[in-house]
Formats: C-alpha cells, structure tokens, sequence
C-alpha cells in the first residue's frame, strides 16, 4: 500500500473521529510522532490522537481493517520507542487526561494517557498517592501494565498490585470493563502483561495516605567508597523497613549545587532512599545509611512527595539518545559490585547510567502467581543506561558499554522485569515471565490471537 492510498483512507476514520488524525505534511504531525527516545525517528502513516474510548475503538477498526500496524502511546517513555511505529496506525492517549478521585474510598480512576506528575497532582490533593514512575513525564500507561516499580513500591507494593480495575478496547474495538468479577484472568495478565491485550483507556487504582512530606533525597559517595556502601546496602536490604524505597544510581556527578564543584564529571555512587512513614522513624532508619563512609553529597529531607517523585526527571531529559538493558540480581554478590564499580569508571558519556531499584518488602509479600509480573523474591533491578546527546558521533560507543557491561552481569542475574526489556527479543519475553507464560499465552488466544498489539515485549499465541 503505498502514502498515496493512505492519503485517502482516513476520511472513514475522521468523519466520526472526535480528536485529531495526523497525516505526514501535517501541523503537528512531526511532534506528535516524536518519543522520549530521541534516537527514534519513525513515521507512522497517522497518528490517530483520540478524545475518547469511542475514538480508540474507532483507531482500532480501521487499523484493522486496512491492515495496517499498530502503536499505542501512553507517555511515550518505551525505550525501544513501542508508542510509534513506521508506516502504521499511533493510538495516541496522551490527550486523554481525565482524574478522578475518590478520597474516602481512596481509588483513583485515571484516564491512560496521563502521566504520573498529572496523577501524583490529582491525588497529593488529598494526602493520597500509589506506587508510580520514578520520572514525572512517564506514562500511567507503560509503567502500570509493565508492572510499576517505584519510591513507595516495598511499603504499597507495585503499581499493578494497586490495580483493581481497567476500561480495555480489544483487538476488535470492543469495549471491556476488567476487574476481579468481570474478568480476572485478564486482570490478571493486565498486571505486568504489558499492552498485549488491548488499549486501556482508564485505570483504577488503590490510593494510600502519603506525605504530603516524606524523607528523601539522594546521597553521593565517591567512586572509591562504591564497594563499602553497595555490601552495605546487601547487608541493610533485608531488614530494611517496607516505609524505605531505595533507588541506586551510578553515574559521573552531575553539576548540582549540593556537590562540591572539583567533583562535577567524577564517577559516583549515590543512593535515593524515600521514607513514606512517620519523619522521626525514618530519621533513625536512614541514620546507618547516611553514615557510611563520607558522602560527598547528602540531600536527604524532609521534602513534598510530589517533589521526590521529579527527583530524577534531571537524569531523564527528553530528546537524547537512549539504550538500556536490565538485570535482575538476586543479591548484590563481591563480583557484581566489582564489575559494577568498573562500569562507572569507564562510562563512556557524561550521560550514560547505572540505575536500579531494591525490591523486597511488600513486593515480595505478593504471591509469584498472584500477578503476570515477576521475580517476586527480595533482590535488585539495575539498569545499564547509554544516554547521549543528539548527533554525538560516539553513540556506537555508549551502546557498546552498555551492551558489554550486561554481558559481564549477566552471570550474576537472574530473571528480568518485562518493563524495564530491551531489544533481546524472545529470550527476553521468556526471561521475564517464567512459568507465567503460558497462561498470558491462553490469554493472547482469547483476545488478540492475530497479535494486533505486537508493539511490546511481545507474547506469543499459541500458534506462533
Ligand atoms: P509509551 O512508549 O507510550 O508506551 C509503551 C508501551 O506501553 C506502548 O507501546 C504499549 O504497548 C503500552 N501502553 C502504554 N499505555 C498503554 C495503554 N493505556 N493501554 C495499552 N497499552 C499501553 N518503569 C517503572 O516501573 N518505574 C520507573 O520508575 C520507571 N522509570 C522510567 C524512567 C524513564 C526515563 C524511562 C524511559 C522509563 C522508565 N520506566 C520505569 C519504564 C517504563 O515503565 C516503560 O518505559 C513504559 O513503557 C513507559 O510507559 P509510557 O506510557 O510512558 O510509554
């Protein structure tokens, strides 16, 4: 089918269409098509920006119906860029923005195309908040279906273990209300299986009392103390408080004005602990913490959860180059933290990152077939981040740190986190869903067996 076709073809689509369908040459087309990953650079036949669910069924039927392939955009934070496609249909969520919040029965019905700042807004109104994105501009959409690793996640578990509910536009544009007496086996493969059964256009979660101030910030050791604080950290993790989220980052020192200059652009270790309890508790529970070595940089305060939840945004800036793979390290062996020391000494941008989180606590309290998400067991996730800037003649480079330092890690990993998948393909859908995955492949069957959402860490059906 060549653009010319395709031309004519969306004037079905928009006579009934409520928001806006984009065509190549078109004002705003080329922003609508542009992810968080500036490396991406497709061009999608149109970009179907809905208003409602009403324009999501209609996206889907014509999509369908001219056999074209299908995107569907949250925040458009997926790294490998699954919220666009070449040549195909976008289902653009990112204007469905409805919130709505219901204080005493503490559930928040939120629409897919927020982002957690335009979630953690509508709750922090009412002290209230669950797990979400670490970076503000992410997508509700990814990160919740994906499984939802964030601050508040050892205290409240993972977003999708707040997930009571979804409104889902199928494979064939029908409309679906999924909840435990509706549907369960579908809740249960829309918690961390990702968008492979359909779109959903609202989300209904479990809120908690929050804040408005938690303990947070990060702290900065030099690179030399790297080894002392992570055997710490292995050692503090498992009886660490649920009320303590804790972040790790490797980096070369970002020029922030808590650090001293002369260590601006030197490889560091720092550590993002978030205390979601009462202050005086999490005063004394980080007090260990905060003493190891010397920090060259402690940010730790009292601070807005809403703030905390922006923390990283700095590291996350929207248009650069991006490449990351993931592990899931059952502990933090002598071995691992070598190499990870190693990887921080030879970054190859001012850029690039290691990044991860500790998991434990009421993660791992959630039975491992309770959701499609896991490993469940108390352990870390640490990502091997390549970031550079546009048009930086080294990027092959910064791949190749990234896809090396995995390599060296990956004899002390063990499984992986469905959302935080890269480009290993099948190996990897495999890897991170275990013995679950055969009963998200029942689930592929019964509602999309011609794979129209393809776009993701892909499940097979069964005939694949
Ligand atoms: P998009 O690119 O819009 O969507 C990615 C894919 O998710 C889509 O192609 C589709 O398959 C699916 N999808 C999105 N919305 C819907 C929907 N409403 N219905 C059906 N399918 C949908 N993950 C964490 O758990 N915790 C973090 O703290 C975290 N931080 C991150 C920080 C950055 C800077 C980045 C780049 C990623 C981070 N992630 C984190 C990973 C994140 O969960 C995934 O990248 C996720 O896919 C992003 O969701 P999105 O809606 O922004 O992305």
């Amino acid at each position: 089918m060549t653009t010319t076709v395709h031309r004519e073809l969306p004037h079905a689509l928009r006579r009934h269409f409520r928001g806006a369908v984009l065509q190549p040459g078109e004002e705003g087309y080329d922003e609508a098509r542009r992810v968080w990953n500036g490396a991406i650079d497709r061009h999608p036949a149109l970009i179907a920006r809905c208003a409602g669910a009403d324009d999501v069924q209609a996206a889907v039927r014509f999509a369908r119906e001219h056999d074209l392939p299908v995107a569907v955009r949250g925040g458009g934070h997926s790294v490998l860029g699954y919220g666009v496609c070449d040549g195909g249909v976008v289902i653009d969520l990112s204007h469905l923005k409805a919130v709505s919040v219901d204080p005493a029965g503490r559930v928040a019905r939120a629409a897919g195309g927020l982002t957690w700042a335009e979630f953690d807004l509508a709750t922090g109104r009412h002290g209230l908040a669950t797990t979400g994105g670490s970076v503000s501009s992410t997508g509700i959409g990814g990160v919740t279906l994906g499984g939802g690793f964030g601050h508040l996640m050892r205290r409240h578990g993972l977003t999708v273990d707040n997930l009571r509910a979804a409104d889902l536009v199928t494979a064939d544009g029908e409309r679906l209300r999924v909840d435990a007496a509706t549907e369960p086996e579908l809740l249960w493969g829309l918690r961390g299986g990702g968008g492979n059964f359909g779109v959903v256009t609202a989300f209904e979660y479990d809120l908690h009392p929050v804040g408005p101030v938690v303990l947070g910030g990060p702290i900065f050791w030099p690179l030399e103390q790297a080894t002392q604080v992570l055997r710490f950290l292995r050692e503090f993790a498992p009886t660490a408080p649920d009320e303590l989220g804790v972040a790790v980052v490797a980096m070369l020192a970002p020029p922030m004005p808590f650090l001293p200059p002369e260590r601006y652009g030197t490889p560091v270790l720092g550590l993002l602990p978030v205390w979601c309890g009462d202050l005086a508790e999490g005063a004394a529970a980080l007090a260990p913490l905060r003493a190891v070595g010397r920090p060259v940089g402690d940010l730790v305060r009292p601070v807005p959860y809403r703030a905390v939840q922006s923390l990283l945004d700095l590291s996350a800036s929207p248009g650069n180059g991006s490449y990351w793979r993931s592990h899931r390290l059952p502990d933090l062996s002598d071995a691992a933290i070598d190499i990870v020391v190693d990887l921080v000494a030879s970054i190859t941008s001012p850029l690039s990152l290691l990044n991860g989180w500790m998991i434990g606590g009421a993660v791992s309290r959630v039975a491992p077939d309770a959701t499609a998400v896991g490993p469940r067991e108390p352990g870390f996730e640490l990502r091997v981040i390549a970031n550079w800037r546009p048009g930086d003649a080294d990027h092959e480079r910064h791949l190749s740190w990234a896809r090396e330092g995995w390599a060296r890690l990956r004899p002390h990993g063990a499984g992986q986190y469905a959302t935080f998948l890269s480009d290993e393909g099948p190996a990897g859908v495999q890897a991170a869903y275990g013995d679950r995955l055969g009963r998200l492949t029942a689930l592929k069957d019964r509602f999309d067996p011609s794979n129209v959402f393809r776009l993701n860490p892909n499940i097979p059906t069964s005939q694949d």
